[in-house]
């Protein structure tokens, strides 16, 4: 190969696409795509630096035009170059700039402190310790309370277990080790933490539902390389377990391992339990750490110290020698959507990464997004199921409440006679219950209170959200028409719109109930640092009776004294102008409802909405997934949303209203220019859900079609077409693939 396509580390975005180079002679065997280059530039040929993103032997333009690349770094490790190639094939999926792809999958480069690994030690023999520890209790210093506690358990703890999970801060520490309860132990080396004998060899012997399927994955491990597994199986049926299982084998084959967890799942439980497996060759990296601290952990991961890494949609990007297996948990999580350019969804690069590495991708969930029942159900990747519990608890009782058959007079809204009857019930009884209002569909959409007619987009499906002009619009496709006097289904008068927050249900529960104590958790509630797990540990000890909070409060979590779950308004989430709406609503309300009854007390749970007939509610309150697979593929298959279809959104942005307005009808004609008679839908441009943040305007258009490959050369035209057109210079475009 003679040249070499060059990507130069410059954040312009006329600049993000491949430079042609001449390879040096002595350099020509040597350069692959992901070397790092030193290359000649503009005008003045000042010399930047840039990633080889492909070869060839063919010039892109007379070869005397082309400059020689001058000096190329040849130790770029393997990893590197691997995580280049994928960041190509992001950069392609996702239509970022090259830059961004690079940035997602390589981390800035720090100065490396010297790494030294912190461990807490118990210093004081046992008797001493839980005298100490009596003491701190009656003190009330629970952070103190929590380190002896772990300690006594654990003997040692990594100080980032410690400070991050059990969140007690390094003064406190400190403060421990000057009064000799604990030692902080400092070392260059990571030594292995001397682990209890019994927990260290901390594995469960699996049920037949897990054996099997740890022996068909593993059984063929060599013959399907790359392949793709889900587990479908409630929370608690044991999945945690085959993962560490497969780990497990991955690691004796000296392959490596990356496990996804939604952060917010990501507790010190669940922490321990691999940590007890795999000792210290387990790392963790999350989004409070500095990217120094997260760059040292993909260090240790590439110098072979570790096997296992578990973290957020970042960790996928861990530079292992050997990838044997990816594991993404609760696969069917937003948070595996990557917020900002490039837009990627962690699954789809999981598979990509996979391919390209020949490792595994497991999946798990209790409730799988359609993307993975779909792929499922067309032989691209195997489900297992694991239908019981892996310790015997009853699924609870799930009932619905009518909202639309409520007096539509009622000073008391949020609170149905059903639900206060329960209520009561339980406080009666001295149990505990959640509150769950998934405030997510804030947005206000409109429905009757007499029919639980929704108004809704005649072009989209989705529902219509009140502005403050008092008109009603489509976020979709910019449909607009004025707010109705009546419900255009039955006539009632009784037409209202959902602004329903925590607040109001906490007023409204201490009015009904002076006696109860509530505790509220939301995003107001939990600003503080450490807020939320001292919330939660305060329910826990039954410092409250009812909590009441967003989706918050549904993952995770585990009271074993809570019998009764209240989903305030199913509706919520079911009215988001969102093609995933179902899907979505579906998965919260399963997720709620698993929160009642987890231990002998049996529990239940009320749906209240006043779409008691939709097939998302009928079928979570059935714990029905099949059922509620058929009828959302059903729609999804009409619509051609994703999976049956495809759905690329453009998103523009400018401080100029005019300018933006101008620009997004401009691509509106080139589309239908390059999508005439294709059968691709375009929508829009419409108004961003918040169309304007921060003095920016947001602007959308959607593309729509059966064929993913006819939109992906629509966007790459589009690109071509937007570089080429001064006007668009202004305007911030990103795409987004299937959102
Ligand atoms: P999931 O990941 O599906 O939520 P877990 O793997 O966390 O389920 O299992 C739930 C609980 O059941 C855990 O406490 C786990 O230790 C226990 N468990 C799982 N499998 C077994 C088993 N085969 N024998 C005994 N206990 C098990
Ligand atoms: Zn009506
Ligand atoms: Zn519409």
């Amino acid at each position: 190969m003679i040249y070499a396509d060059v990507i130069v580390n410059i954040t312009a975005h006329a600049l993000d696409r491949p430079f042609q180079y001449r390879i040096p002679e002595a350099l020509r065997d040597k350069l692959e795509v992901g070397s790092v280059v030193t290359v000649p530039f503009g005008n003045g040929n000042r010399p930047v630096t840039g990633y080889v993103i492909g070869l060839s032997d063919q010039p892109a333009l007379e070869p005397e035009r082309i400059k020689e690349l001058s000096e190329a770094v040849l130790d770029a490790s393997d990893e590197e170059k691997r995580l280049t190639g994928l960041a190509v094939w992001i950069r392609d999926r996702y239509g970022s700039t090259m830059l961004q792809a690079l940035h997602t999958v390589l981390p800035v480069k720090r100065k490396v402190q010297a790494q030294e690994k912190k461990v807490l030690v118990l210093k004081l023999p046992e008797d001493a310790a839980r005298q100490e520890l009596e003491l701190m209790r009656r003190k009330h210093l629970e952070a103190r309370v929590r380190v002896l506690e772990a300690l006594i358990e654990e003997q040692s703890l990594p100080w980032e277990i410690v400070t991050e999970k059990l969140h007690v801060t390094p003064a406190v520490l400190n403060a421990m080790a000057k009064k000799g309860c604990i030692r902080i132990e400092r070392t260059r080396v990571y030594r292995k933490p001397p682990l209890p004998e019994a927990l260290a060899h901390g594995a469960v012997s699996l049920n037949e539902q897990q054996q099997a399927i740890v022996d068909s994955i593993c059984g063929r491990w060599e013959e399907d390389l790359c392949g793709r597994y889900l587990i479908q199986g409630v929370t608690g049926s044991g999945k945690t377990e085959v993962y560490m299982e497969l780990i497990a084998h991955a690691v004796s084959r000296s392959e490596q391992a990356i496990v996804l967890i939604p952060e917010i799942a990501l507790t010190y439980q669940t922490l321990m339990r691999f940590y007890h497996r795999f000792g210290d060759r387990v790392s963790v990296i999350h989004s409070r750490m500095s990217e120094g601290e997260r760059f040292d952990q993909f260090e240790r991961a590439k110098n072979g110290d570790i096997d296992v890494m578990i973290g957020p949609r970042s960790a996928l990007f861990t530079p292992f020698p050997h990838l044997g297996i990816i594991v993404i948990d609760e696969e069917h999580e937003e948070s595996y959507r990557s917020g900002q350019s490039p837009r990627y969804h962690a699954r789809e690069v999981a598979f990509q990464r996979g391919r390209m590495e020949n490792a595994k991708v497991v999946l798990g969930s209790a409730t799988p997004s359609l993307e993975a029942s779909w792929a499922g159900r067309r032989g691209e990747l195997t489900i297992f199921k694991l239908n019981q519990r892996a310790r015997a608890v009853s699924l609870p009782e799930v009932s619905i409440a009518d909202l639309r058959t409520e007096p539509r007079d009622s000073t008391t809204t949020l609170l149905s006679r059903p639900l206060r009857e329960r209520m009561e019930d339980c406080l009666g009884k001295g149990d505990q219950m959640m509150l769950f209002l998934n405030r997510r569909g804030y947005a206000g959409f409109v429905t009757c209170r007499s029919c639980g007619h929704v108004i809704k987009c005649p072009h989209c499906d989705v529902s219509l959200t009140l502005h403050a002009s008092g008109r009603l619009a489509c976020h979709y496709c910019g449909y607009e028409t004025p707010m109705p006097d009546r419900c255009p289904e039955c006539g009632s008068i009784y037409l209202r719109t959902f602004r329903a927050g925590t607040e109001q249900v906490e007023e409204e529960v201490t009015r009904l109930f002076p006696q109860a104590r509530v505790l509220r958790m939301d995003r107001d509630t939990t600003t503080a640092k450490d807020a939320q797990l001292k919330i939660l540990s305060a329910f826990a000890s039954h410092e409250a009776d009812i909590l009441i909070g967003t989706q918050m409060i549904v993952k995770g979590h585990d009271f074993p004294d809570v019998t009764l779950v209240g989903i305030l308004l199913a509706d919520l989430s079911l009215n988001i102008p969102d093609y995933r709406a179902a899907e979505r609503t579906f998965q919260l309300l399963t997720q709620a409802a698993g929160r009642a009854g987890r231990s002998s007390k049996s529990g239940c749970v009320l749906i209240q909405t006043y779409a008691p007939d939709h097939y998302a509610v009928q079928c979570a309150a059935r714990q029905d997934y099949e059922e509620f697979y058929r009828q959302e593929m059903a729609f999804r298959s009409m619509a051609l949303y994703p999976p049956a279809g495809s759905l690329v959104a453009i998103h523009c942005s400018c401080a100029d209203r005019q300018h933006l307005e101008t620009a997004a009808q401009y691509l509106r004609l080139f589309l239908e220019k390059i999508l005439k008679r294709t059968g691709a839908a375009i929508l829009g441009p419409a108004d961003e859900n918040v169309a304007k943040i921060n003095d920016i305007w947001r602007m959308v258009l959607y593309l729509r079609s059966g064929s993913e490959e006819l939109l992906r050369e629509a966007r790459r035209r589009l690109e071509r077409y937007i570089e080429a057109n001064e006007g668009f210079s202004s305007v911030e475009i990103q795409f987004d693939i299937n959102q």
